[in-house]
């Protein structure tokens, strides 16, 4: 280990907050960076107490295979380990096909990783069966924002745009818990006379700090976004000429949040008709607006459709695509955002682009050296996978994702993990799922390894090697390359996370998320680099043919050039690309305007700002100040109407839950409930519930609680609060066993997204013993 300081990115959430990272003989130590522009230095208790896991006794440092004589894990060479796997993974694929195979991964996972992980289940194992956990993540503010600017990019903008707009609308958000340095830019944005408006049934930290919080019933963000429509369209405060002149399908969008008029809303979300107006006033009177979604109103039955309905809102009213306006997503895990774009997704390609897509599967074949007849089509989304295994699918790959704790319905998803053939994991914990592996192999983490993460911002940043890591732990991109050989691949994959990189570029390049001009000696030298970045054309002159110039841009402010047209290079690491152009050819074509987009459409392509032929493509913070990227540069409306949750209250289940986090764990808590400090602050799950619903089930503080639905029980002292509906409670997720909050979680999913219903589903509550 040297004795040195990195400058480093935080291990957890799409933050990604910058630090130090000080090795000192055997310890490490993270020091402030206060010159990292997202944070500034600030960091949560997670992110100041991250080196912990990398000398824990805890961590996983030989790989473990089950043992038939005993049933249990014991340790194992990496050859028999490896050697097992191949056997486990080849002999279901014998039995019965290679969609009998899966692959489970995780959105933080680094985009090279993300990206080989999606090569490998396509080149090696021939496998359609590989999606991730980032499907319950954002997956449905994806799909809302595909459908109406053509790209899904968390924010268009920087966070550093945030304290300058007028009036923030932040729902289904608890930044001050999931993301504590972010905080700021709304504390800034009041100091500069911004107005906050927070909606989210709990009256959280964050909605503390609000000049309006808004309470409705989970389930209903649908209809409060469609009835402050109205109150806009009745009220005169549209901004008809944004619409005439930028957007499409607003007739349509307009007559079906005509039919949700203000006493209706109040009926159906709880929230009251001069609560209504006066949001619609503080919104509209402000001069610019945003706003921002998290996963209350995302993780839904109806996620797409909801998200549409707050796009509706912005572009009706002109906040979208002007500076210092617009619709963003609050992406939550750490690569989130690039985790989705190179190729992890049951649906998609490298470059963000459609699997279905003849045009985009030719340029990635290319880039991987494969026949395009020989990759798979799609597969299915990650609770469909997880439901599936041991039915079609019998064997699965999991890398770093713990779904028997993260998964809803997680009693049943667990039973689906036990009744495997077989299944293997790369972890750095013996997290719960993979306490149920055949064989588990030891990974390196955040700070032993170098690779890229993509935050929330689309910010594409480098996350050095620090330190060395433990003896007996190998890389995840070193695990790929070797079960890549033992299954038969002979060119195997790259293990230098630079090299990856560059490939990755050369499969993005022309997609949605250009990142084919990002170098790491370009992150390095600017803080990050934004996508889309495309590459310049060569020295020699890129052959773009006509057909390939982008149907639309998505550009800051500026020049469309040649340099759009997301040329390829020859970097170091060249996977064959038979010296042909970026995707894009005649096969590519665009979606009729006013459809809903496909994901990976080619409307999304970036364009230079430079418009110059030799500068470099300067990376892009802003998106569709210009044009959005669709087709032909409108940005959609899509009419939407509200609709019950997957699960209503009844006699039985009179009661909703609602799910999230709390600031002092992350996720699954596979890791953090690892880190003393951490553990000491949120040592277990809790029941929020208001004094009223206490009173009726005759619980007083601290009291066990069992929050059941059809599904399962969880457990945990009641927390009791008047900042919570009476009529909805709510359970972190972060802890398994009894207090395990997605045993009762409802897998209803979104038609669109596929994202599950975490935040909504009908309990009862009662005293644990009776
Ligand atoms: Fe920053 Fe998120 Fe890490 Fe906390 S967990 S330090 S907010 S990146």
């Amino acid at each position: 280990m040297s004795d040195a300081t990195t400058a480093t990115h935080c291990p957890y959430c799409a933050l990604q907050c910058g630090m130090n990272l000080r090795a000192t003989g055997g310890a490490v130590e993270v020091v402030e960076r206060p010159d990292f522009p997202v944070n500034r230095g600030a960091l949560c208790g997670k992110g100041r107490t991250a080196p912990a896991l990398l000398s824990s006794r805890v961590r996983l440092t030989e790989p473990l295979v089950r043992r038939p004589a005993t049933g249990r894990l014991e340790p194992a060479t990496w050859e028999e380990a490896l050697r097992a796997i191949a056997e486990g993974l080849r002999g279901a694929r014998t039995a019965y096909g290679p969609d009998a195979v899966g692959v489970f991964g995780g959105g933080g996972l680094t985009n090279e990783k993300a990206y080989t992980l999606g090569k490998f289940a396509r080149v090696v194992l021939g496998t359609s069966q590989i999606d991730y956990n980032g499907r319950f993540c954002m997956s449905s503010a994806a799909a809302g924002g595909i459908r109406a600017f053509g790209v899904d990019r968390g924010l268009p903008f920087p966070l550093e745009d945030i304290p300058r707009t007028g009036c923030v609308i932040l729902v289904g958000s608890n930044l001050a818990e999931t993301m504590p340095p972010a905080l700021r830019y709304l504390t800034e944005l009041k100091e500069n006379g911004g107005k906050l408006i927070v909606i989210d049934p709990r009256r959280t930290k964050t909605a503390e700090q609000a000049d309006l919080h808004l309470a409705p019933r989970p389930g209903t963000d649908l209809a409060l976004a469609l009835g402050l429509l109205h109150l806009a369209v009745a009220e005169g405060r549209t901004d008809e000429e944004f619409i005439r002149e930028r957007t499409s399908g607003w007739p349509e969008a307009r007559a079906a949040a005509m039919a949700y008029w203000p006493e209706l809303v109040e009926r159906i979300t709880g929230v009251g008709v001069p609560e209504l107006r006066e949001t619609v006033r503080m919104f509209c009177d402000a001069p610019t607006g945003m706003v921002l979604t998290a996963r209350g109103p995302e993780q839904q039955s109806k996620g797409t459709d909801t998200v549409s309905a707050w796009i509706n809102l912005c572009l009706a009213t002109g906040r979208a695509g002007r500076p210092l306006s617009g619709y963003g997503c609050l992406t939550g895990q750490g690569n989130g955002q690039g985790g989705r774009e190179h190729g992890q997704k049951a649906d998609q390609l490298p470059g963000y682009r459609k699997l279905d897509d003849p045009a985009a599967r030719a340029h990635v074949a290319r880039v991987w050296g494969v026949e395009p007849q020989t990759l798979p089509g799609p597969g299915r989304s990650a609770y469909e996978l997880l439901d599936a295994l041991g039915r079609d699918v019998h064997a699965l790959l999991l890398m770093a994702s713990n779904p028997v704790v993260s998964a809803p319905r997680a009693a049943h998803v667990e039973e689906r993990l036990k009744s495997l053939d077989f299944l293997a994991v790369a972890d750095v914990v013996l997290s719960e799922s993979a306490a149920l592996a055949d064989v588990v192999l030891p990974v390196t983490q955040w700070a032993e390894e170098t690779g890229t993460m993509t935050n929330l911002e689309g910010r594409v940043l480098l996350r050095r090697r620090a330190v060395d890591p433990p003896p007996g732990v190998r890389s995840d991109l070193e695990v790929l390359n070797a079960l890549a050989g033992l299954l038969g691949c002979e060119k195997g994959f790259s293990t230098d996370p630079e090299e990856v990189f560059e490939e990755l570029g050369r499969a993005s390049a022309g997609g949605v998320a250009d990142y084919s001009g990002i170098t790491y000696a370009r992150i390095e030298a600017e803080d990050g680099v934004f996508w889309p970045c495309p590459a310049q054309p060569s020295a020699e002159g890129a052959a773009v043919s006509p057909a390939e110039e982008p149907a639309g841009n998505a550009t800051e402010g500026g020049a469309r050039g040649a340099a759009a047209r997301g040329a390829r290079t020859d970097g170091p690491g060249g996977t064959p690309d038979g010296g042909r152009g970026p995707a894009g050819g005649p096969g590519e074509t665009a979606a009729s305007p006013g459809e809903p987009a496909a994901e990976g459409e080619p409307g999304a392509r970036a364009a230079a700002s430079d418009g110059t032929a030799d500068a470099p493509h300067p990376g892009t913070p802003r998106l569709f100040l210009e044009r959005f990227a669709t087709p032909d540069g409108r940005a959609r409306f899509t009419p939407v109407g509200h609709r019950d949750a997957g699960e209503v209250v009844d006699e039985e289940y009179p009661v909703l839950l609602t799910t999230g986090r709390v600031v002092s764990q992350y996720q699954s808590g596979a890791q953090t409930r690892r880190v003393e400090e951490l553990t000491a602050a949120a040592p277990g799950p809790f029941v929020e519930l208001h004094p009223k619903l206490a009173e009726r089930i005759g619980a007083a503080e601290g009291d066990a609680l069992a929050v059941v639905s059809r599904r399962g029980r969880a457990v945990g002292p009641a927390r009791i609060s008047r900042g919570i509906r009476p009529d909805v409670v709510f359970m972190p997720f972060h802890w398994p066993g009894e207090g395990r909050a997605n045993s009762v979680t409802n897998p209803a999913l979104d038609p669109v997204s596929r994202m599950p219903e975490f935040k909504v589903c009908a309990v009862r509550v009662e005293l644990a013993e009776s």
